[in-house]
């Protein structure tokens, strides 16, 4: 489980696989994923993951974050929600 793009030190999020620059970022170390802090969305239903206030648990599938809601979903049915 590594991000394939983490070369010459150079961090791509892994949503939009865009370097990530000098601003805040969401980084998920146990499995090497990084991600902007717009971008640390759920893939299913774009709720906001990051920050405390979300309250949300965060979920990883296919290196993309999802609620807890939308991964159980597509885990269980194959499908996102929307
Ligand atoms: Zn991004
Ligand atoms: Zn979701």
């Amino acid at each position: 489980m590594c991000c394939p793009r983490m070369v010459s030190g150079r961090r791509t999020c892994c949503v939009c696989e865009r370097v990530l620059g000098s601003g805040a970022a969401m980084v998920i170390e146990a499995l090497s994923l990084c991600f902007h802090l717009a971008c640390f969305q759920c893939v299913g239903c774009r709720r906001h993951l990051g920050g405390t206030e979300s309250g949300v648990q965060v979920r990883v599938r296919n290196r993309k974050p999802y609620c807890e809601l939308c991964y159980f979903q597509l885990k269980y049915t194959g499908a996102l929600p929307m």
